[in-house]
């Protein structure tokens, strides 16, 4: 049965888009209900769903003579990696090494997925199972998002699952390095052999610092023809899409070009949020989510930067002994909500009044009613936190003493360490005033 299911739809799909999208699609269940298909991954399976949905099942009408629902799952890199390396991990490697040392914790385990990352993931999973498919894959995006981190996956997967495979990773500047020594030791022969017929998977990582370099440009470029030719798989990362690499040879440029360019963007506050738990999970520390969700906010266009603040803090964690609260990551991580040419301290009382409906006058009074100590202790808070002031430029904001200001800001600080939302949400509340009113100034 599984046979002629898969003839049957392979017969109305035309070679190539079979060969591509449907190497890893296979039957995995029939029942007297619906047919469930897996393939390889998300990616494809939400590909296969959209594209081939109806042609699917037009096929499957035609084996069973009826509508046939099916369903189709994905196996995960996780799970076919740890079946893998259990069953036959090979005890000695006989391929000869040569491969810079890759990162163990570069792994697609350790890798957050989210809407930035899902398609340079997809296709880094895809080329890590059927090296040479996809051909050849770029991959860029800023700085800190994850490129190395993706191809050195791509390594570590094929190096476990494709013991025959050699695999190369290198930096350009690496790649530069051994091609100039070579050439001065007389040399450059057994670089170009080493390159172009001992590789089967070249990792080529940071191509962008061979712009201006005309003579490694060239060598590349011949590299990549042998290899590409000879069906092995390149994989290529860069901090900025192939058209964008200027000082580049316009045929280097379109051999890039050739195959999947996989850009990684900007990543969301849920993927950082999630990368920055992983990452404390991982140092097996914990931090308040309070201040996972600062973190997240303030580093979400440098995950390397990301992954050095949360460092920071459980470091300082450790050695105070101390549950870092709210103020004082804003201090050590040197960092202030809204920009200081805002004008933000003036804005605070139009903020808080908004969100109290007390005025300045009475914030600064000694008014005891409850509205008015509840602004003007959330008032000293955000501008002592959020606005990243002096404990002495508060004091003077608030016309209070230092003592009392330190003061309110622990007492805050025990409130939400305690759980507190109703002071949780006058905080947001304010500071949300402010950001309002500081976008209604900029524009
Ligand atoms: P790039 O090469 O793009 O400059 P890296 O791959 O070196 O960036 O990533 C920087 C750091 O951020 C690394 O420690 C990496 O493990 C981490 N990182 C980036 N993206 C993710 C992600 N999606 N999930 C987990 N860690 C990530
Ligand atoms: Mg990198």
């Amino acid at each position: 049965m599984r046979e002629k299911i898969l003839g049957a739809i392979k017969g109305k799909i035309n070679r190539r888009s079979w060969e591509n999208w449907f190497s890893t699609f296979d039957v995995k269940e029939i029942t007297s209900e619906q047919v469930t298909f897996e393939v390889g991954n998300l990616f494809i399976k939400e590909w296969l769903e959209k594209k081939y949905g109806p042609t699917i099942s037009k096929a499957l009408k035609e084996v069973f003579e009826k509508d046939m629902p099916f369903s189709i799952v994905y196996s995960s890199a996780t799970e076919t990696s740890v079946k893998n390396v259990q069953a036959n991990e090979p005890l000695v490697k006989k391929r000869p090494l040569i491969i810079t040392p890759l990162n163990p914790g570069f792994s697609f385990e350790n890798f957050v997925v989210g809407p930035s990352n899902m398609f340079a993931y997809s296709t880094s999973v895809e080329v890590a199972k059927n090296p040479g498919k996809f051909n050849p894959v770029f991959l860029c995006g800023g700085v800190g998002l994850g490129k190395t981190h993706l191809v050195q996956s791509i390594g570590h997967y094929i190096f476990r699952h494709h013991p025959d495979l050699r695999v190369v990773y290198l930096t350009s500047e690496r790649f530069l390095n051994e091609l100039v020594d070579s050439i001065k030791l007389g040399k450059g022969y057994e670089f170009r052999e080493k390159y172009r017929t001992k590789v089967d998977v070249l990792l080529l990582d940071d191509v962008q610092f061979l712009i201006g370099k005309k003579g490694i440009q060239s060598e590349l470029f011949h590299t990549f023809n042998e290899l590409y030719n000879a069906g092995k798989q390149i994989v290529i990362c860069s901090d900025r899409n192939p058209k964008d690499l200027e000082k580049f040879q316009d045929r280097l440029i379109s051999r890039f070009q050739m195959g999947i360019v996989a850009e990684i963007g900007k990543p969301d506050r849920e993927i950082c949020k999630k990368i920055a738990l992983k990452m404390i999970e991982h140092e097996k520390a914990s931090l308040d989510m309070e201040i996972v969700e600062l973190i997240a906010e303030h580093f979400s266009d440098n995950i390397r930067r990301l992954r050095g603040a949360v460092v920071k803090l459980i470091a300082y964690q450790q050695m105070s002994g101390e549950k870092v609260t709210p103020s004082d990551a804003y201090h050590i991580l040197g960092i202030s909500s809204l920009p200081p040419k805002i004008g933000a301290k003036e804005r605070i009382f139009l903020a808080l009044s908004s969100v109290f409906g007390v005025s300045q006058e009475e914030i600064l009074s000694s008014a005891r009613r409850r509205e008015v100590v509840s602004a003007r202790h959330i008032g000293i808070y955000v501008a002592k936190t959020y606005l990243g002031m002096s404990l002495r430029a508060v004091a003077e904001l608030f016309d209070r003493s230092h003592p009392t200001v330190s003061h309110t800001v622990r007492k805050i600080d025990e409130l939400i360490a305690s759980g507190n939302m109703m002071v949780r949400s006058q905080i947001e509340k304010v500071v949300d005033q402010l950001r309002a009113e500081a976008l209604g100034q900029n524009s």
